[in-house]
């Protein structure tokens, strides 16, 4: 049996955050229903696709904000999938959560008894000043709570999202707020520097009072390198660019994207990869609904990947990560050796100190971390 990994998009949220420019809606509560039953049929349709040569090796309920719908939609889908689909019984099964939604102590333990066994709850920040600042819709004492009814709920595998780099963001706040969650000894640490997106609430404002929003580039990169030290000093190995975890509570899910191995995703504006083609579904709510009733599939585009993309692809999501391009890994799909291939890559990479290379494998520096998209460019052109 081939595996593949299953990602379900649930584009609701109490409010959008300002900086927010995902696939989400706030004030769409009357799209819910019929987006779950539309949902529910796209789930359906696959059967015949995945049933026969595949089994479930992770599940993963993204957003939005998953738990701002009743808890029912998310048991309605989880017993859609179990029904649907052969997942193993070892399946991790992750579902994003807010502070803002549902989180009593009821609430998680009927997510947890319904077969999800992660949790990726969104903090950003333990400053409800810069909570605030950024739009998000809970204190860092609502964070608390629902981290506290997780835990007591039963969940032991639960990953904190937050953000660094937002303007009026000092390091000693940013520190204050990775300490707070080393302190609540969750096991995965996601921190994500603040990408400022066109067309996103913060965006226009901070434009119309002429701030420059992003911190400075130095700032951002001392608050990910304290972040990263951190946490390693607290037992968490870093093993991809922005993510962390305690030893053996590697996110396998997005581990599956970035070693490029196959997955499906389920709902508006969801991405799969394949047989070697990606192929995504429509961002537009009243097209996935009629798509989906008329044609079980409301997928906008496909794109089949010659073998010079999946290259691409694999070595960029390898340096992703901390160990980097596996040279035995490389040579087994691509059948050739990599430096071989790479030889002025690498040397370049290496001698301006962005990678270093052992026996087996090419992986970023520290400061191949700060300059990683330059780096991961050398490989672009090939
Ligand atoms: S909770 Fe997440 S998806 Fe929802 S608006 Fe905020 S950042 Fe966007």
């Amino acid at each position: 049996m081939k595996r593949i990994s299953l990602y379900v998009h649930i584009p609701f949220c109490k409010k959008k955050c300002l900086y927010c420019d995902f696939v989400s809606f706030d004030n769409s509560d009357e799209d819910i229903e019929p987006y779950f039953s539309a949902l529910f049929e796209e789930i359906k349709a696959y059967k015949t696709i995945l049933n026969a040569d595949y089994i479930i090796d992770t599940i993963y309920i993204g957003g939005g904000t998953p738990n701002y719908v009743e808890v029912r939609y998310i048991e309605e889908l989880m017993s859609v999938i179990f029904n649907t689909f052969d997942v193993d019984t070892d399946a991790e099964i992750s579902m994003e959560a807010n502070p803002c939604g549902h989180v009593n102590a009821e609430d998680f333990e009927r997510y947890k008894k319904c077969g999800i066994n992660r949790l990726s709850i969104g903090l950003q920040s333990a400053s409800d000043d810069m909570l605030k600042q950024i739009g998000r819709q809970h204190t860092k004492a609502e964070f608390d709570e629902a981290f506290k009814n997780a835990r007591s709920a039963g969940f032991d595998n639960i990953n904190v999202d937050i953000i660094f780099g937002f303007y009026n963001q000092d390091v000693l706040e940013f520190e204050n707020t990775v300490q707070y969650i080393i302190d609540k000894g969750c096991e995965h640490i996601s921190c994500y520097s603040l990408k400022l997106e066109e067309e996103t609430p913060l965006y226009d404002l901070y434009m119309d009072e002429g701030i420059d929003i992003e911190s400075e580039d130095f700032e951002d990169r001392m608050m990910y390198h304290t972040a990263c030290e951190m946490l390693k000093e607290n037992g968490y190995v870093q093993y991809e660019l922005s993510n962390c975890a305690k030893k053996g509570f590697e996110c396998r899910h997005n581990l599956n994207y970035w070693d490029i191995k196959e997955y499906i995703g389920l709902g508006l504006a969801a991405h799969s990869y394949k047989d070697k083609a990606r192929f995504f579904n429509t961002s537009f709510m009243d097209e996935y609904l009629e798509d989906i009733e008329t044609n079980g599939s409301a997928i906008e585009d496909i794109e089949q990947l010659d073998k010079d993309k999946q290259e691409e692809e694999f070595i960029i999501m390898a340096l992703r990560k901390t160990e980097g391009v596996r040279f035995e890994e490389y040579k087994k799909r691509f059948g050739q050796e990599f430096i071989e291939k790479y030889n002025n890559e690498t040397q370049y990479l290496t001698e301006a100190g962005l990678a270093a290379v052992t026996k087996k494998s090419i992986y970023l520096t520290d400061e191949g971390k700060d300059f990683a998209n330059i780096a991961m460019m050398e490989f672009i052109s090939n």
